[in-house]
């Protein structure tokens, strides 16, 4: 059997499926028709029973596979023709993924370079073999695209913080580097190659293969691990950039080179992605969907066609990256990185499944975020006592109906009392097997007793309050602290993609709670240091758009600050800049406080800030004109007080 167009040659000899790329002189870029290509293959080879393994070689000395064909998509990208290059991804991906979960053994033989797209090709598979003139490296930052067709799941499993370091800077691996990262498994030496390909051709196993390998000729990955860790351990870009530029070592000098040369957005981004997918709920699908988010928007938002036109068209090596010296809001890294919604990667049967979601309590966080399910294709049913459902939701006369054939039932309510009361009425409602998704911010009391009831009718419960307030609601871009079992997490973990950008499993039901009232009783604090710095600071004749200039970029840089900055006009869109409507109402924050001082009383714990940002809290809500605000009216509360008032 011969499959074969001219760049790439596809046949079986013997038990093997032979995959030999053939476009050495363009060092055997993959194209569009590769790829599918090679897909059909994997599918059908799936199946053969007579087709035990893979083997994937390529032609020539000097690379395995030097990355995408990227003329194409630039082309079509130029024209505003962003379709081509996102089908482009989305089908890559897909195949990336296939070769990941393949069943059988995929071996591949990676000479020279392997970069980018070769990555996709070569090192997902089981037996990854590499000789003395391998290079790997993901040097997409360079040509304003981030780490992708899986790469981002080697760089987030790489060893310490090599991940951060390979992706931004996209250095060159050798054998023994990449064996180290992750990207390879063994160093065989190129002239074993053909012996050993033609003895997997006749029947070997892959066994031949650990039985060949020898050390790698020792490379610089090792040596430089310390370093790596030290700088690039950081939260952002940001964070790495300033610990190189503290560093005269060599090793930072070359690195900050590097850096200085790719896209600022896409190592952001890079950085961003990476710190998402590490954890224990790390999985390729997750990788390839986060790619994907980036690579969807790339061409429009991103540095994609300006990368490209300065590496391979005008080749003047001398691109215009939207932001310069590494200083990238954080807001653009969110936007890069927000879920797509219905134009979500599909990879083949892992495709969604569509769920029957009962929401109950639509107010300013539920609302936004019921959209952003029903959006995404789910069936959404709706209840709340006071609000309509927004639009693509459908009403339900109660609380009980939403919940009635629900696969999931979310509630999304003001306190525990009103979680407790609710989830008495649904529970009973709910068919066995659903899971009660409670997303309410409440006290850990309420959840775990939610949770022994759920159990006792072998319902599944996460408690999982949010952070990210209405904007990430509405963006899809809120971070979920989840309590509750493995299983129960896996089953909501789908609806938090699309919901949320970050969904950490804090541990067992209540423990998403504990992680809320820390979170928030830092952020009460740290808003009511922010309201009274702006007020002292107007007291001082500051203006209040140099201070946040300096502080948003300072150590006193915070959330309230950066994000949410309570001074009206200044910094990004907030609640400040309209009338202080909330947002997060000064109440909500009230609650979460009392939460945390009540936590704190139960467990003997002393939070003196958290106790007195209660205090001002309460007192701004009952006796001032706070109730109704938003938490950052703390600012013209300030304002117009003086030391003794
Ligand atoms: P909200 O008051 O706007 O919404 C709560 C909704 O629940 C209201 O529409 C209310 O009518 C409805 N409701 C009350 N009792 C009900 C019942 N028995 N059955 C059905 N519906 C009922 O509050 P929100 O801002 O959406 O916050 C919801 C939760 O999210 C709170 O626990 C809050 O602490 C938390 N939270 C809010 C923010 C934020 O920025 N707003 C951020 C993080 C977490």
């Amino acid at each position: 059997m011969k499959t074969s167009m001219k760049d790439i040659s596809i046949r079986a000899v013997g038990p093997t499926g032979r995959i030999t790329l053939n476009r050495p002189t363009a060092l055997n870029a993959i194209t569009y028709e590769m790829c599918l290509a090679i897909e059909a293959a994997f599918d059908r080879w799936l199946t053969d029973p007579d087709v035990t393994q893979i083997v994937i070689d390529a032609s020539g000395d000097k690379a395995f596979c030097a990355g995408g064909d990227i003329a194409e998509l630039y082309e079509t990208g130029i024209e505003a023709n962003y379709a081509f290059g996102q089908k482009f991804w989305a089908d890559e991906y897909r195949l990336n993924g296939k070769i990941f979960d393949y069943p059988k053994p995929v071996i591949s033989f990676l000479q020279g370079f392997t970069m980018g797209g070769g990555v996709g090709i070569g090192c997902h598979g089981s037996h990854r073999i590499v000789g003395e003139s391998s290079q790997i490296a993901m040097p997409e930052c360079g040509i304003g695209l981030i780490p992708d067709v899986g790469g981002s799941l080697l760089l987030a499993l790489a060893p310490g913080r090599v991940g951060e370091y390979l992706g931004t800077t996209g250095a060159r691996m050798s054998a023994a580097d990449a064996i180290l990262a992750g990207f390879a498994d063994h160093f065989i030496p190129q002239a074993e190659w053909p012996r050993l390909i033609e003895a997997l051709e006749a029947g070997a196993g892959p066994d031949i293969l650990s039985d060949a390998a020898q050390t790698a000729p020792e490379g610089q990955l090792a040596k430089n691990l310390g370093e790596i860790d030290q700088h690039f351990g950081g939260e952002t870009l940001g964070d790495i950039l300033s610990s190189l530029r503290h560093d005269d070592r060599e090793f930072a000098a070359a690195a900050q080179d590097r850096l200085n040369r790719n896209s600022p957005l896409s190592m952001a981004c890079c950085v961003e992605l990476i710190h998402r997918l590490r954890g224990p709920s790390i999985t390729m699908a997750k990788a390839l969907d986060l790619e994907y988010r980036f690579t969807y928007r790339a061409m429009e938002h991103g540095d994609f066609l300006e990368g490209i036109r300065a590496t391979i068209i005008d080749k003047d090596r001398n691109p215009k990256w939207r932001f310069t010296d590494g200083q990238v809001p954080a807001a653009e890294v969110s936007k890069m990185l927000m879920p797509l919604g219905q134009n979500k990667l599909k990879l083949g049967d892992a495709q969604m499944t569509k769920l029957k979601i009962g929401f109950v309590g639509l107010g300013n966080m539920g609302a936004p975020m019921a959209v952003n399910l029903a959006k995404a294709g789910h069936e959404v049913r709706g209840f709340d006592t006071a609000a309509q459902p927004p639009e693509g939701v459908a009403a339900t006369q109660s609380a009980v109906d939403a919940a009635a054939g629900a696969d999931v039932v979310i509630t999304m309510l003001p306190n525990g009392d009103i979680l407790r009361a609710v989830a008495s009425e649904v529970l009973p409602a709910m068919q066995a097997g659903a899971l009660l998704l409670d997303c309410s911010t409440v006290d850990v009391e309420a959840a775990r007793d939610v949770a022994g009831q759920a159990t006792e009718r072998a319902l599944g419960f996460v408690d999982a309050p949010v952070s990210g307030g209405i904007g990430g609601a509405a963006g899809g871009t809120l971070t979920f602290m989840a309590g509750g079992t493995t299983e129960a997490f896996a089953k909501a973990q789908p609806l938090f993609d699309i919901m949320g950008q970050k969904a950490v499993h804090c541990g067992e039901a209540g423990a998403g709670q504990a992680a809320k009232i820390c979170n928030n009783m830092i952020l009460g604090a740290t808003m009511i240091a922010t309201c009274e710095a702006f007020a002292l600071a107007d007291k001082l004749g500051l203006d209040r758009q140099k201070m946040f200039d300096v502080v948003s970029t300072s150590s006193g840089y915070s959330w309230s600050m950066n994000a949410y900055c309570p001074a009206p006009g200044v910094g990004p869109t907030s609640p400040a800049d309209n009338g202080y409507q909330p947002g997060f109402a000064a109440e909500l924050m009230l609650k979460d406080l009392g939460l945390s001082q009540q936590a704190a009383e139960a467990v003997d714990a002393d939070t003196p800030m958290g106790a007195l940002a209660h205090q001002l809290y309460a007192h701004f809500v009952e006796n001032e004109d706070g109730l109704g605000k938003d938490f950052s009216a703390m600012l013209p509360r300030f304002s117009a007080r003086g030391r003794q008032t």
